[in-house]
């Protein structure tokens, strides 16, 4: 079975290779108009897999810039939705009359589960005999590459253990077993396994964060691409059952753990997103949570807060996002309420890019996470979901109750007017404090 999973998500990224001979004919053939249109299509979402395949292969970044590349890849599902690649493709194919090479199966398995899902049949056939034919260790890049995005996309898959972070990092900073845990763990939708909070350069350098991201699936805070459409392109949205911010009110259910964070001064990495600012975390700092390790790997804002406390939301938040070694989501939010100027955020401020771009690495400013942060930590805790799509779930809330001053014109400053998701269904679901 994971092995056809595993099977599954190699042809998904190298359908893109698969179907690229036919595409390349088309010129000879004399296509219909409908069909040239379709073949530009096809060309688009083939430069989409191919692009989303490499940077991902070559990814060992952080969440963030892991979906958009599982954005993407909805987006290129959505291109086959037609029907009409894979008929044009099986009739091309049948009219050559000669045995498949291995990337051109591989290319039909990928589009006919591009077109018809993995409940067909014929998909899984296709498959299997696209595996017979296959380099299997060659494609294991690929395969955690893919396993990963989808992951990330919020999709039931399985990332095999060798596409664990850890495995792949070959660190072993992992405790004994920590290694073969997650991989025993059936349809993990560990989004979260799949990223890796390596730096990679490589990836900051080619602007993941930022322009590169206009291949992605386009959303906003307002109008047709606003929240209330998110489940259009992105289900988890619109279909998810724990879903994050939610209105903080009582009664609580009492946690008897306590957050202990250990964050640590860093060289300031900072990026305009184009949905937030959003700083990167150097490697080295982490916080406990009920004794349990988590890295920060990002922190970012939202005007105004996301989460309400009885009914009102504060004039900002900070989300800090943390990622244990199963790949599990944590974020610390501190509210900022208007009163005095705030001169943590002001350094930030200063280095913050007004408008949307790469991540911006400013010669020698240090900064520590740590001085964002209130002297109490006591919280309110919820099970919610990351707050823009595709809106995994499974991501653990704790809402500091101490909030943080910043100054109105600070809040002014902040580069989008308006960033905040609105308040979710609780759907019976237990608000904790401490
Ligand atoms: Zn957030």
């Amino acid at each position: 079975m994971i092995k056809l999973i595993a099977i599954i998500l190699l042809a998904i990224s190298t359908a893109g290779a698969g179907y690229f001979g036919w595409t390349q004919k088309k010129s000879s053939a004399a296509a219909t108009e409908q069909v040239a249109e379709l073949t530009q299509k096809v060309e688009e979402a083939d430069k989409k897999v191919e692009a989303t395949e490499q940077e991902l292969a070559a990814s060992k970044e952080l969440l963030p810039p892991l979906m958009t590349k599982a954005q993407e890849l909805e987006a290129v599902k959505a291109a086959f939705s037609y029907g009409m690649v894979l008929k044009d493709l099986e009739a091309a194919y049948l009219k050559e009359k000669k045995a498949l090479s291995t990337e051109r199966q591989l290319g039909l398995a990928g589009v006919r589960l591009l077109t018809n899902g993995t409940k067909d049949p014929a998909t899984v056939e296709a498959f299997q005999k696209a595996l017979e034919m296959t380099d299997w260790k060659g494609q294991q890049k690929v395969i955690c590459a893919a396993q990963n995005a989808l992951a990330a996309a919020g999709e039931k898959v399985k990332v095999m253990s060798e596409c664990q972070p850890e495995a792949a990092a070959g660190k072993g900073e992992s405790k004994a077993g920590s290694k073969a845990a997650p991989a025993d763990k059936a349809e993990s939708k560990d989004a979260k396994s799949s990223d890796e909070k390596k730096n990679d350069k490589k990836l900051d350098k080619k602007g993941a964060h930022g322009p590169a991201d206009a291949h992605a699936v386009h959303w906003e805070y307002e109008g047709a691409m606003g929240p209330e459409n998110w489940g259009k392109e992105f289900p988890t949205c619109g279909r998810g059952k724990s879903q994050a911010p939610l209105n903080v009110k009582g009664p609580f259910e009492k946690v008897r753990y306590s957050l202990a964070p250990d964050y640590k001064q860093g060289q300031l990495k900072i990026v305009n997103n184009g949905h937030t600012i959003q700083v990167n975390v150097p490697n080295g700092s982490k916080i406990r949570i009920d004794g349990r390790p988590y890295d920060l790997v990002q922190f970012h804002f939202h005007r105004p807060s996301e989460e309400h406390i009885d009914g009102k939301p504060s004039a900002m938040v900070v989300h800090l996002v943390h990622k244990n070694m199963e790949g599990e989501l944590a974020v610390l939010a501190v509210m900022l309420r208007e009163g005095n100027e705030n001169s943590v955020i002001k350094t930030l401020w200063t280095h913050a890019p007004k408008n949307e771009g790469p991540e911006v690495v400013p010669d020698g400013v240090m900064f520590n996470p740590a001085n964002l942060l209130p002297k109490e930590l006591d919280f309110f805790h919820y099970d919610g979901s990351l707050t823009t799509p595709p809106c995994t779930e499974e991501v653990k809330f704790f809402i500091l109750k101490t909030q943080v001053s910043i100054s109105k014109d600070q809040v002014t400053d902040f580069p989008f007017k308006m960033n905040a998701r609105p308040i979710q269904p609780a759907n019976g679901r237990p608000i904790y404090s401490n």
